[in-house]
């Protein structure tokens, strides 16, 4: 399939708040209640239709754990999009992102779009994040935020979307190529 667009994304934050889930509802239309745990980096594309153009989008999947951040220091080169992860129902993913930020910051381009996502929306009787704290923590770095669920699939189209929208906005105005 031909597109316009070939945009890159890294999805980025703690073990188990749903990255994998998150990219195979998106791009597969599925979920499992178990996932295999991520090793290394792993890679789903899709193609997209904004403002009438196609855009692919080719998402790197990581794992959380500090044995492979090294190999996954190296895929932030050419990455148009960072989304970080937490899960709403664990306040200690939420504390964790300031983190995943840095490395991001760090490793990434300075044009980096970002998009901080509270994930398992769904499970809001175990909720630990309100939306709010989300909110405030996004503006705080200059993140754009949505509250997904990777089970449900709320809200999962558009934080891919959206995060998309906003990269071809910035090359439209030259900030970015
Ligand atoms: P990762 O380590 O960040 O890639 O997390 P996974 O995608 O492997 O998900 C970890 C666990 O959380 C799995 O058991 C998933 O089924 C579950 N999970 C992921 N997203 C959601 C969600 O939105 N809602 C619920 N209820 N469970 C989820
Ligand atoms: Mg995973």
């Amino acid at each position: 399939m031909s597109y316009a667009y070939l945009l890159k994304y890294i999805v980025i934050g703690d073990t188990g708040v749903g990255k994998s889930s998150l990219i195979m509802q998106f791009t597969q239309e599925v979920f499992r209640d178990k996932h295999d745990i991520t090793v290394g980096v792993e890679f789903g594309a899709k193609v997209i239709k904004i403002n009438g153009q196609s855009v692919k989008l080719q998402i790197w999947d990581t794992a959380g754990q500090e044995d492979f951040r090294s190999i996954v220091r190296s895929y932030y080169r050419s990455t148009a999009g960072a989304l970080v992860v937490y899960d709403i129902t664990r306040r200690d993913t939420f504390k964790h992102i300031t983190r995943w930020v840095e490395e991001a910051t760090n490793n990434g381009n300075s044009t980096l779009t970002f998009m901080l996502i509270g994930n398992k929306s769904d499970l809001e009787s175990q909720r630990e994040v309100s939306y709010e704290e989300g909110l405030q923590l996004a503006k705080e770095h200059n993140m754009l935020f949505i509250e997904t669920s990777a089970k449900t699939k709320h809200n999962v189209e558009q934080t891919f979307c959206q995060t998309a929208v906003t990269i071809l906005d910035k090359v439209k105005n030259g900030e970015i190529e």
